[in-house]
C-alpha cells in the first residue's frame, strides 16, 4: 500500500507554511506512477504556494517493488553521518515486514527481496535505475570505487556524492551531486564495459564485494562518510 500522510512544510526562501502530503511508504507494483516519478525527479518535489520556490519533502519512506525484488528503507541526507543506527533500524523494519520476524506468507515474498537502505532522493533514484538497466547495485558501488581511483577527485569531497542517473547499452550516465541541496556539480559517462570488467575480475573485488554484500547500506559512503577522516581523503584523493 502506498500511503502519504499530511505535513507542513515550510518556504525556506518567505517562511510560508505550505500543506503537503509526505510519503510513508510507496508500493511501485501497485502504483507505476510513482516510481516514475522518482524516476524522472518529480517525486515529493512541490513548490512554495506564496512565492514559487521549489520546495523538496524530506525522504522517509518504505519503498516497496515485489516484481523488481526491491524493499527500499529511505531515510533523508541529513541522517547520513548516523547511518550505523538507521542501518541497525532498517534491518528491525525489515526483520518484522519480510524477514526472519515477518508472518509466514510475508516470508516467503521475503525471500525474493534484497532489501536496502539509502539516503536522499538521488540515492533511492539510483538503486530502481540499476534494477532498471539489470545493474548489481554492489559491482556498481565497485565500480564507483574504480572512477574515483581512476577519474579523480570529487568537486567539494566533503559533501558531494557520485550517483548513477542514466544510462544505455554503451554509457553509464554518473552526476557528482550535494546530497542535501541536489545541486548537480559535474557528470561523467563510463563505458558499460567498465562495469563487465569488474564483474569479470572477481577475485580482484572479493574482499571490498564481501563488505558491501554484508549490509543493508549498501553504498560507499559506508566508508566515506562518518569516523575516518584521514581514510576518506586518502581515497577521494587516490
Ligand atoms: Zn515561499
Amino acid at each position: 500500500m502506498s500511503v502519504f500522510n499530511q505535513a507542513t512544510a515550510i518556504c525556506g526562501k518567505c517562511g510560508a507554511e505550505n500543506v503537503v502530503k509526505l510519503a510513508a511508504s510507496v508500493n511501485a507494483d501497485r502504483r507505476a506512477d510513482l516510481r516514475a516519478a522518482i524516476l524522472d525527479g518529480s517525486f515529493q518535489a512541490t513548490k512554495c504556494e506564496k512565492c514559487g520556490t521549489a520546495l523538496r519533502l524530506p525522504a522517509h519512506l518504505t519503498y516497496l517493488d515485489i516484481g523488481r525484488g526491491q524493499w527500499i528503507l529511505v531515510e533523508t541526507s541529513e541522517l547520513l553521518p548516523h547511518w550505523q543506527e538507521a542501518e541497525q533500524e532498517a534491518q528491525t523494519a525489515y526483520d518484522l515486514a519480510f524477514g526472519p520476524d515477518a508472518p509466514e506468507e510475508a516470508r516467503e515474498i521475503g525471500e525474493g527481496l534484497k532489501p536496502r537502505l539509502v539516503f536522499g532522493w538521488f540515492a533511492l533514484r539510483e538503486k530502481l535505475i540499476a534494477a532498471e538497466f539489470s545493474l548489481d547495485d554492489i559491482t556498481l558501488e565497485l565500480l564507483k570505487m574504480s572512477i574515483i581511483a581512476n577519474v579523480g577527485g570529487a568537486p567539494m569531497a566533503d559533501q558531494s556524492e557520485l550517483r548513477l542517473t542514466g544510462g544505455d547499452a554503451e554509457q553509464l550516465h554518473f552526476a557528482w551531486i550535494v546530497g542535501n541541496t541536489e545541486q548537480v556539480l559535474a557528470t561523467l559517462d563510463v563505458a558499460r564495459e567498465e562495469y563487465d570488467a569488474i564483474e569479470d575480475d572477481a577475485e580482484d573485488w572479493a574482499a571490498l564485494r564481501a563488505d558491501l554484500t554484508a549490509h543493508l547500506f549498501v553504498d560507499i559512503q559506508r566508508s566515506l562518510s562518518g569516523k575516518g577522516t584521514p581514510r576518506e581523503a586518502a581515497v577521494l584523493e587516490g
